[in-house]
């Protein structure tokens, strides 16, 4: 197939464009290098590369260099490894590492003529670079893999499939199988969300939430549920928290999404009740997806609704329950902790409904340990 793609810095705008509405962001500061076709073989040459190699990438100054012109490169070293090092904590990692083996390299050698053999020497021998070692080979599925998935992605984008599947053709399939991995999770999860799995940043508003869920779950069982609200911290390396109230959403848990479901009836029960775990996202989370009318609803009803002794009773049964729930754990366990921390939390706020005291602003919540509380959630279960 002919590359009837848009040149190359065309190809770079585009691309950037596109991150920054996926995403919230693109490559930011790597750089990038192309050199000539024909002097590319003495380049590799030079650099003691493999002369089939069809890029590098130098995680100590973040360069891009490929042959002129090589989009799969582009993709692969420029916004795969590129954008891998800027926006994930263990592509930082790789970089922070090597910039500090190139500062004590250059300590070691500042003033000295030295061979390449010096080098080696000084890097057996060398701490940093003994745990750069072994961070690269523990890291190095996943380094390659988003690359070799971000060609993948950006080839599909720009209309060159085929070269794509023509450069893997002559994988082993073992590395073949690994790359339909990626593939299908991408298939069935979307795009937003395989950028999460490979632990790339997070930039959280509701408007990408929403995108995210509908990937995931598909576009009709967003619109039909009830409400879907954002809490925590919306941190790039903290999980996204979600609360929903949905008859058609199933609760997920993993490294970078945290969605707790409650269907309708179950959810309209908890509010009756001055539940801690449904009054703080009512209150203090960000509205995502449903109907916005029914969220200030909820919030009223906790404002106007009579506590009842059936209420009272609810939050000390809860707390009961959790007490004795984290005593079966081990002393100093996370698990007995958790168990404890939820058993005051739902004592606290029994306590407070008798006293009369609805523990609906921030300020009381945070008293009940409502954040900690939201945090840990499901913890138990
Ligand atoms: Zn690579």
């Amino acid at each position: 197939m002919e590359d009837e793609s848009p040149n190359l810095p065309k190809v770079i705008s585009l691309t950037n464009d596109y991150y920054q509405n996926l995403l919230g962001y693109s490559v930011q500061d790597t750089k990038l290098k192309s050199i000539k076709g024909e002097q590319w073989n003495s380049f590799c040459q030079k650099s003691n590369l493999n002369h089939n190699s069809s890029g590098i990438y130098l995680p100590r100054n973040k360069t891009a260099i490929i042959p002129k012109n090589n989009k799969l490169s582009l993709f692969h070293e420029y916004f795969g490894h590129g954008l891998y090092c800027e926006k994930s904590l263990s592509g930082r990692k790789l970089v922070d590492l090597e910039k500090r083996l190139l500062e004590e390299e250059k300590l070691e050698f500042s003033n000295s003529r030295f061979t390449l053999d010096d080098i080696q020497r000084f890097r057996k021998r060398n701490q940093t670079f003994q745990e750069l070692d072994e961070f690269r080979k523990q890291n190095l599925g996943i380094y390659e893999g988003f690359a070799i998935w971000t060609e993948f992605l950006l080839s599909g984008q720009f209309n060159l499939r085929e070269i794509f599947e023509r450069k893997y053709d002559s994988l082993n399939l073992e590395n073949k199988a690994v790359i339909d991995e990626m593939i299908n999770f991408n298939k069935q999860y979307g795009n937003l969300a395989t950028f999460y799995e490979f632990g790339l940043a997070r930039k959280t508003t509701p408007e990408r939430v929403k995108k995210l869920l509908e990937d995931i779950y598909g576009k009709e069982a967003i619109n039909n549920s009830k409400l879907v609200l954002l809490t925590g911290s919306k941190k790039s390396f903290s999980d996204i928290d979600l609360f929903a109230s949905s008859n058609y959403l199933q609760s997920i848990k993993n490294s970078w999404l945290d969605l707790v479901v409650f269907d309708e009836k179950d959810f309209e029960k908890k509010v009756r009740l001055f539940e801690v775990q449904v009054i703080h996202p009512i209150i203090n989370g960000e509205f995502v997806i449903g109907d916005k009318n029914y969220l200030e609803q909820k919030r009223k009803q906790l404002e106007e609704q009579p506590i009842t002794e059936e209420a009272i009773q609810h939050n000390l049964k809860l707390s009961k329950e959790q007490e004795e729930l984290g005593l079966k754990y081990s002393r100093n366990s996370k698990e007995r902790q958790i168990g404890l921390s939820y058993g005051k939390t739902y004592l606290a706020n029994a306590l407070a409904l008798k006293n009369g005291k609805r523990p609906l602003t921030k300020e009381r919540l945070s008293n009940l340990q409502c954040k900690k509380f939201i945090e840990l959630k499901g913890g138990m279960k």
